[in-house]
């Protein structure tokens, strides 16, 4: 599905609706003495519905009391008729605008020699961007919602408990269309988010430029890293390394002043001159040269995101405001709920433990940059020369990876017919980039498992990435293909396909049939992703708090906003990490680059490993391909009807926390 996200519409700035309340009353009373007051309910959202989204360009009231009348099914046959015809239309269109974008992308995506300018020109045409403005203007919109109305996120959860398949089924077409966004405020949200890309993309230090008060640079090699992801890699990458601690205090440093902006100028993505963060101070040709610090702009661009996306709010009747559209709209869980979760997870009693752990570990006290504290990593056992050497006789070509994906279905559990079953559905490409699994979106396609494939064959990290990418191939097969109504394919969020790629991904030794002798690998590894989510959600908070904000003070300056996130960041700090790391009001939450691309995004990632972790539990003692299928077999309930039927529970922190203490136990006693 998502196919029809793109909304593409033609009429002017009105957001608001001119039918009123009185036409939609009579147009309500009409409809209910033709059909009884059996229907009601229906009929009431369905017209009011239609209403908010209805402009004049539709056609005049009049126009709407007839489109009302004459498209309105009041028997339930008849309206399931319908329903089916519709569920076929819509797989037409979906499944071939499918298969154009897979042709259109298909030399820039897959290993297929050199890319001509043609290929670009093609790649990045989208056929499908009048579709919406299309179902408008031939009334098929307004059909749908008439017949198949939306249903709030709290309405799915509180209804969808007693609702039949098909009920969520026709709940889930009415979702197509409840929102209606002039083409122009689509556009200049993009432009908003790819300047804002294009900035994150050219904000380096040489980290090779800085240097401490002794006025000597502690990286001799040139070293340009992206902020603030090569930042914090080149932190993680320190520990345990001579002179390791001087160079994470020292990125640390310069961090604190991309956050508070008065970074100099003149050492963003320039290595002319040697910085001190400690003094703040730039040297060029060994003398000290004044310096301009950055304007403010890292929290213009998150001013303007925010004032694009404030912008659609009045096309959005139900979802009026980025916050809902981002978590009760795509991720279908209440920001709230997400808050809590984040909340009872990093004020857990495991997070002190585990920081004694490291404290251990590092034989000092903890500094704040050791949220990203990267020594739980588990060593193989086994050679990496020697996994490369095994997967590239294994598949020399992406042909052989396909020829065995029967073979690994069969050693992971399924049954021969299964196993052949989802082989038939997946095609292997060799990918020109590191990897991506494509979905299916119509029955008779094919999902395409895309991975790197060398000279010399697939080495060990594009086998790793094949079998991360299987595991979303064989979701996207289950999900679509065991589906019964065309409507609830998929999975409720992204999310839960990348925890069915994670559960495929740490079997992937198993499937060659290599046994890692590592005995505390599970531990460390349950470890690892704790410490990381406990990192995270406090930078997922910081996001929606600030968002908050935004929404308050939706006329701020980037001099006022810079200063709510400082205040924000300390809050946040103080609450959950100030008393563990013994160190407060620091302000290192606010360094993430995602808040300036790709805003609220964050949240997804904790998600995914908790469903992760639920879904492992679930596992354990149970046939592996029996209960992947009947899991994946759901389709697009909300995470929390999905979690329930899947697992037994909703999204839940506890599995992980107890693999947490469990590993604490083993690892403690040493
Ligand atoms: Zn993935």
């Amino acid at each position: 599905m998502g196919i029809f996200i793109n909304a593409c519409t033609k009429h002017p700035d009105t957001g608001n609706s001119f039918i009123m309340k009185k036409t939609i009353k009579s147009t309500v009373d009409s409809l209910t003495i033709k059909y009884g007051t059996t229907f009601q309910a229906r009929i009431e959202k369905g017209v009011t519905q239609v209403a908010k989204i209805w402009t004049k360009e539709d056609g005049t009231v009049a126009d709407f009391e007839k489109v009302c009348m004459e498209n309105y099914i009041g028997n339930d046959s008849s309206r399931f008729e319908a329903f089916e015809h519709l569920s076929n239309y819509l797989e037409a269109i979906s499944g071939n605008f499918n298969e154009m974008v897979l042709g259109l992308k298909k030399v820039v995506d897959q290993d297929m020699g050199p890319i001509l300018p043609i290929d670009q020109m093609m790649a990045s045409y989208d056929p499908k961007s009048h579709l919406m403005d299309d179902l408008y203007t031939n009334k098929t919109a307004f059909f749908t919602i008439l017949n198949f109305p939306f249903y709030s996120l709290q309405e799915k959860n509180e209804l969808g408990a007693n609702w039949s398949r098909k009920e969520w089924a026709f709940a889930r077409l009415g979702d197509i269309f409840n929102s209606r966004v002039p083409a122009q405020y689509q556009q200049n949200i993009n432009k908003a988010l790819v300047d804002a890309e294009m900035y994150i993309s050219e904000y380096n230090i040489y980290v090779n430029r800085l240097i401490s008060n002794d006025g000597k640079p502690l990286f001799d090699k040139k070293l340009k890293l992206l902020s603030h992801w090569g930042l914090r890699d080149e932190i993680k990458a320190n520990y345990g390394k001579d002179n390791g601690l001087e160079k994470q205090k020292l990125i640390y440093e310069a961090m604190k002043h991309i956050i508070f902006q008065d970074i100099p100028e003149e050492v963003i993505n320039n290595d002319k001159y040697f910085w001190n963060p400690y003094s703040n101070k730039i040297i060029g040709n060994g003398k000290e040269i004044s310096a301009k610090p950055e304007p403010n702009m890292r929290y213009q661009k998150i001013i303007d995101n925010f004032q694009t996306e404030k912008a659609i709010d009045v096309f959005n009747p139900d979802l009026n405001t980025f916050i809902k559209r981002k978590f009760e709209g795509e991720m279908e869980i209440s920001q709230e709920d997400v808050e809590k979760l984040f909340i009872d997870f990093i004020s857990s009693a495991e997070v002190k433990k585990v920081a004694e752990l490291i404290k251990k570990r590092l034989g000092r006290d903890l500094q704040p940059f050791d949220i990203w504290y990267d020594g739980f990593k588990a060593r193989s056992s086994i050679k990496n020369e020697e996994l490369d050497a095994t997967t590239k006789l294994k598949y020399p070509t992406a042909e052989a990876f396909k020829k065995d994906l029967v073979n690994i279905l069969l050693k992971l559990s399924f049954t021969r017919e299964k196993a052949g079953f989802i082989a038939s559905k997946v095609d292997v490409d060799a990918a020109r980039g590191s990897g991506h699994a494509w979905g299916a979106v119509m029955h008779s396609q094919n999902s395409h498992l895309r991975t790197r494939v060398t000279s010399e064959g697939m080495n060990y990290k594009g086998y790793n990435i094949a079998i991360h990418e299987f595991g979303h191939n064989v979701e996207q097969t289950f999900s679509l293909q065991n589906i019964d109504y065309y409507t609830l394919a998929g999975v409720p969020n992204t999310a839960f396909t990348e925890a069915l790629a994670f559960v495929f991904q740490n079997r992937d030794l198993e499937i060659l049939g290599k046994t890692d002798s590592n005995p505390e690998k599970y531990q460390l590894d349950a470890l690892d992703i704790f410490w990381s989510l406990y990192e995270c959600m406090g930078v997922s908070l910081l996001d929606m708090d600030v968002w908050k904000w935004l929404y308050n003070n939706p006329n701020a300056t980037s001099v006022e906003l810079k200063e709510a996130v400082l205040v924000i960041s300390k809050t946040i700090w103080n609450k959950y990490y100030a008393e563990i790391f013994g160190i407060k009001d620091q302000v290192i939450l606010a360094i993430y680059s995602h808040m300036i691309e790709n805003p609220l995004y964050l949240s997804a990632y904790p998600i995914g490993y908790l469903i992760e972790f639920q879904i492992e539990q679930d596992l354990k003692g149970r046939n592996f391909g029996k209960e992947i299928e009947r899991i994946f077999s759901n389709g697009r309930l909300t995470p929390k009807e999905w979690m329930k039927k899947a697992v037994g529970e909703e999204i839940s922190i506890k599995p992980m926390l107890k693999a947490v203490d469990e590993a604490l136990v083993q690892l403690v006693k040493k």
